[in-house]
């Protein structure tokens, strides 16, 4: 072969290593991106050792990218690396196989031609020859040394200077892995919480953090498939729920969130209070057991801020927290907080159920169905202490694609990935000494989705609640005025025209969202 063609051949190998990008988001935006970034970066083909280092950290952060994507539907940002490096491998090997098979075709699709294009490049290597090749990859270099020069006479710090080439591929992940950097400053800064401003409400409270539950699924919402609350419906009058927007599509964009009621992007640097705090304030012994490893803000704050953390082995059955909640029930000093940290429903649905409890055909429906046991009997055990005013407060941090949408239930952007239930219980005793704050509950339900059946309220609501149950804010004292009918609007019917990407209306409808 001719140098002229063998530099050919090496340019369109290379190309092909940045196109990830293109990959996900086929559009002429990207093929320029994926042009510019190959030429940028074009002078490591002048040399041996340059080109085979090289290869390999493309190969590399094209699978990143990519298997990111598929899993979450964005490209690695700095949640990407809460999840790297706080995952293990069951739960990645669990993401990995709960990929659509097309989804892990088209990985396949740029993997396979990549590998071929990184060994064709390692043998070759220095494979530019062509003395226009090679100029141009000078010209690289030279565009790199002015970036340096300019960043340096302008005084830019690394992050600065990082961010004005984020948009070069792959270094979109040096950035995010910058920004998740930073934040970890941040992340372990608890800041200093007010005293309550009110006696808190409750004596024993009980925060459950779900996972993956869509409000589309819950009978309690209006779901006409399988009774999938089904063991919650002899406390229905003892409980409020309601269907509200969440902020986001995956556990370290929404947990946070649900957790400190204000937006978590960028992370406040003067550090975010959570309900854990509120609790700590009014005197709150407070007890937190996780069953998920997510790295980042949500365990690092419920390890430093509870009196005793228990990190269940990751990926059990959600049933293995209830031993737990009942030694702390029993133990705990009160006023108590215990938060339990479920794995919910997913990335395996069909895994989270045992399989005695399984059944139906559906394996979501199912997953629900034991959380809704789960949640059951852990209220059962708060009705039965006596002299105490209880409440648990339930939300899931986002919801599911479903398979009408194709493939398997998976993280996506389709509506029914961002509503989510919330729910409070209120035992008698903390009912009768609140009426108004009861009724006002009771509107608010009423009146939870508007007149096209969209969700009134979002996830912020939750810290609301928290906050008034802890006294960080006063009840309110006044009925609110009577509220709009029950809609028969909601969930929004099954269908695969309903498969659209819904994130353009959570931008409207959570200010958490907001990119
Ligand atoms: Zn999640």
């Amino acid at each position: 072969m001719s140098t002229r063609w063998m530099s050919v051949l090496s340019a369109l190998a290379w190309l092909w290593l940045f196109a990830p990008m293109l990959w996900m988001w086929p559009s002429s935006r990207s093929a320029l991106e994926t042009v510019v970034s190959g030429l940028l970066f074009l002078f490591c083909l002048l040399w041996r050792g340059t080109t085979r280092t090289a290869v390999v950290i493309l190969l590399l952060a094209g699978c990143s990218f990519l298997g990111y994507f598929f899993a979450v539907r964005s490209a690695p940002d700095e949640f990407f690396w809460y999840s790297v490096l706080g995952s293990n491998p069951t739960e990645a090997w669990e993401y990995a196989s709960s990929y659509r098979i097309n989804d892990a075709a088209l990985l396949l699709g740029w993997l396979l031609p990549a590998i071929a294009a990184a060994l064709y490049l390692w043998h070759a290597a220095p494979a530019l020859h062509n003395r226009w090749m090679r100029r141009l990859a000078w010209l690289g270099l030279v565009v790199w040394a002015l970036w340096i020069a300019v960043s340096l006479v302008k005084g830019y710090s690394m992050t600065k200077a990082i961010a004005r080439v984020e948009n070069v591929y792959p270094l979109t992940m040096v950035k995010a892995y910058m920004d998740y950097q930073s934040n970890s400053q941040s992340l372990y800064t608890i800041p200093k919480v007010p005293a309550p401003v009110a006696p808190p409400m409750v004596d024993v409270l009980l925060v459950v953090l779900g996972e993956s539950s869509s409000a589309h699924r819950w009978s309690l919402l209006g779901y006409q498939g399988n009774d999938t609350n089904a063991p919650l419906q002899a406390v229905r009058d003892q409980m409020v729920v309601l269907p509200v927007t969440t902020n986001g599509n995956n556990t370290g964009k929404t947990l946070p969130v649900l957790m400190t009621g204000q937006r978590m992007h960028p992370l406040p640097a003067e550090g975010a209070d959570t309900y854990l705090d509120w609790a700590g304030a009014a005197g709150f012994h407070r007890d937190s057991m996780t069953n998920q490893m997510a790295a980042g803000f949500v365990n690092l704050a419920l390890r430093q801020r509870s009196e005793k953390f228990l990190q269940l082995q990751d990926g059990s059955l959600d049933g293995a927290l209830t031993q737990h909640f009942s030694n702390s029930l029993a133990k705990g000093p009160k006023p108590l907080l215990i938060t339990l940290h479920m794995y919910g429903s997913h990335p395996r649905v069909e895994r989270r159920t045992p399989p005695q409890a399984a059944r139906w055909a559906d394996p979501y429906d199912n997953s629900i169905l034991y959380t809704s046991t789960l949640l059951a009997d852990w209220i059962q055990q708060l009705d039965a202490l006596p002299h105490v005013r209880a409440a648990v407060v339930y939300a899931s941090d986002h919801g599911q694609d479903f398979p009408v949408c194709g493939g398997s239930y998976t993280h996506g952007v389709t509506r029914s990935t961002y509503e989510v239930p919330l729910m409070l219980w209120a035992n008698k005793a903390l009912r009768q000494a609140n009426p108004v704050w009861w009724t006002n509950l009771q509107h608010m339900q009423s009146a939870a989705v508007d007149a096209q059946g969209i969700p009134r309220y979002n996830t912020l609501l939750m810290a609301d609640w928290l906050r008034t149950l802890l006294g960080q804010t006063a009840s309110v004292q006044q009925p609110a005025a009577g509220a709009a009918s029950a809609s028969s609007l909601y969930p929004p019917q099954e269908s695969s025209s309903n498969c659209g990407n819904w994130n353009d209306r959570v931008q409207e409808l959570h200010p958490a969202a907001v990119r």
